[in-house]
């Protein structure tokens, strides 16, 4: 029965490596009828900020991943926020302090700072295990009734999980495969604080394990903390799930891990919806600049996965049937966010074009007025060039308005000396022309240039400058006809006039 789930702390607005996160969480719980779980991990609450849950869920509604159970969508396992499930973690943690695994430390900020630093002088790196612990102010090192006294007291404490000695931990990932680590390196992390809140490592193990999560898919950063939570289940006497880390996302240049000022330097933004922090602060977003969930979602999925073959077009679907998490790289994904625009060029074509138009025309003041399934016309005869809906007015303004001014260098191209007198005479072919449909227009004109042996760029290129003012757009008869006969001729009028 596969249980996944994605475990974000609401320290802020979910950038994209955490939206990866939860798609490949997604992917795996729908390829085998599992389910996907939304665990907010807001334990800290030094760094919890205002807002970012909702964005969270708001995000994942939005790239159309969401989840099975969580905030909102209660299961069995509930509350899904670790906040309301604060009462559940002592307990764990007493339990370990029992069985030998934990231990109640005492230590002063200003104690471990001075330990810190002596180390440093000496060039060394304090890590708080079996080598000092002995000597710092803790539960092994003081005797059991002064521990009780300190307890009674209300001083400040810590529970720390007690790292052996001398072993050596062999751990098992999923896409990285077996990994060796030696125990004399761990430190002795914290579990849990007299503030009555546990930390990171012991509510993330206690609530995989009771809300049995059979696979857990994070991000590379948590690769060092893959030996303490292995210890944690050895240590609980519980079986654990299986780990896979997803490589890094690494900026464009390939050099150095994603971060925000990439995105700020380079002109692309790294959250999937815009957000303004309490600060007001605003980080821009994917769905804000344009671009549709389809595109952000076939993207994201290519950051550490490749399906094997050659094909890079996925739906949300074809990506849930296609994904193995054996096929996930180890090595790092570069952004490109090039590559983010070609899939947004092919998801643009696969949109409704009426769909398309309502967006369009909220866009645009002049489009206020105009019939919508006039727009939408319009939208499929120019969307083949365009990537964003943004990039529709530029590229379609004269189906609305008449051009105001001529491309230079395309007029002297078009103009000859007989263009004037050859224009008025194809205004008479074309208000001769009664039904006025692409295809009569088509076979009139064509067979007056032919048959007077006119050649082809003479008439079409001023006629073309006439209605678009640049050599540029669709075929010339498509724009006659949905502009009108009445406009048409207007516009050849003016460009000689
Ligand atoms: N709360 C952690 C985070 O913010 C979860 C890490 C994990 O998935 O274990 O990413």
């Amino acid at each position: 029965n596969v249980r996944v789930r994605f475990a974000p702390s609401p320290t802020g607005p979910l950038h994209i490596g955490g939206v990866r996160t939860a798609l490949f969480n997604y992917l795996f719980a729908k390829k085998h009828n599992g389910t996907f779980v939304l665990r907010i991990e807001d334990t800290d609450q030094n760094r919890f900020v205002e807002g970012a849950e909702k964005y969270i869920i708001d995000s994942l509604n939005w790239c159309n991943i969401p989840y099975d159970e969580g905030p909102g969508k209660e299961g069995n396992c509930g509350p899904y926020k670790q906040s309301e499930r604060k009462h559940l973690y002592k307990q764990y943690a007493d339990e370990l302090i029992a069985s030998g695994n934990a231990y109640y430390a005492f230590d002063t900020a200003e104690e471990l700072d001075f330990h810190r630093k002596d180390h440093e002088a000496k060039g060394k790196t304090f890590i708080y295990n079996w080598h000092n612990r002995e000597k710092l102010n803790n539960s092994l090192s003081l005797s059991a009734e002064d521990v009780k006294t300190k307890l009674e007291a209300g001083e400040d404490y810590v529970i720390r999980f007690k790292s052996p000695q001398d072993q050596i931990l062999h751990l098992n990932d999923s896409i990285r495969g077996a990994i060796k680590i030696d125990t004399n390196i761990l430190d002795d992390k914290v579990l849990f604080k007299s503030d009555g809140m546990p930390t990171y490592h012991l509510a993330n193990i206690v609530d995989d394990h009771l809300m049995e999560i059979s696979h857990v898919i994070r991000g590379e950063e948590w690769l060092p903390s893959l030996a303490l939570h292995m210890q944690l289940y050895t240590a609980f006497g519980w079986e654990a799930p299986e780990f896979a880390h997803l490589p890094l996302i690494l900026k464009p240049t390939g050099k150095g891990k994603l971060s925000k000022r990439d995105g700020d330097k380079l002109g692309f933004p790294v959250f999937p919806l815009e957000y303004t922090s309490p600060e007001g602060e605003v980080s821009r977003g994917y769905k804000e600049e344009g671009y549709f969930a389809e595109a952000v979602i076939n993207f994201l999925a290519f950051l550490g996965w490749n399906p094997g073959t050659e094909q890079e077009l996925f739906s949300l679907d074809e990506l849930v049937a296609a994904f193995e998490l054996e096929r996930v790289n180890k090595a790092g994904a570069r952004f490109d966010p090039d590559k983010i625009k070609w899939f947004n060029h092919h998801y643009m074509q696969e949109q409704n074009d009426d769909a398309i138009a309502e967006t369009f025309q909220k866009q645009h003041n002049e489009l206020a007025s105009i019939d919508v399934n006039y727009i939408a016309l319009v939208v499929g005869l120019v969307k083949e060039r365009a990537t964003f809906i943004s990039d529709l007015w530029e590229l379609s303004s004269y189906f609305f308005v008449a051009p105001e001014s001529y491309d230079e260098k395309a007029s002297k191209k078009a103009f000859k000396d007989d263009t004037k007198d050859l224009m008025l005479q194809l205004v008479d072919i074309i208000s001769k022309n009664t039904e006025f449909e692409v295809e009569t227009l088509q076979t009139e004109i064509k067979g007056w240039i032919t048959s007077n042996a006119i050649g082809f760029g003479k008439i079409m290129m001023p006629l073309r400058l006439a209605l678009v003012g640049a050599l540029q757009g669709p075929d010339v008869f498509d724009i006659m006809y949905m502009i009108g006969k009445q406009e048409t001729v207007k516009r050849i009028e003016k460009v000689i006039a």
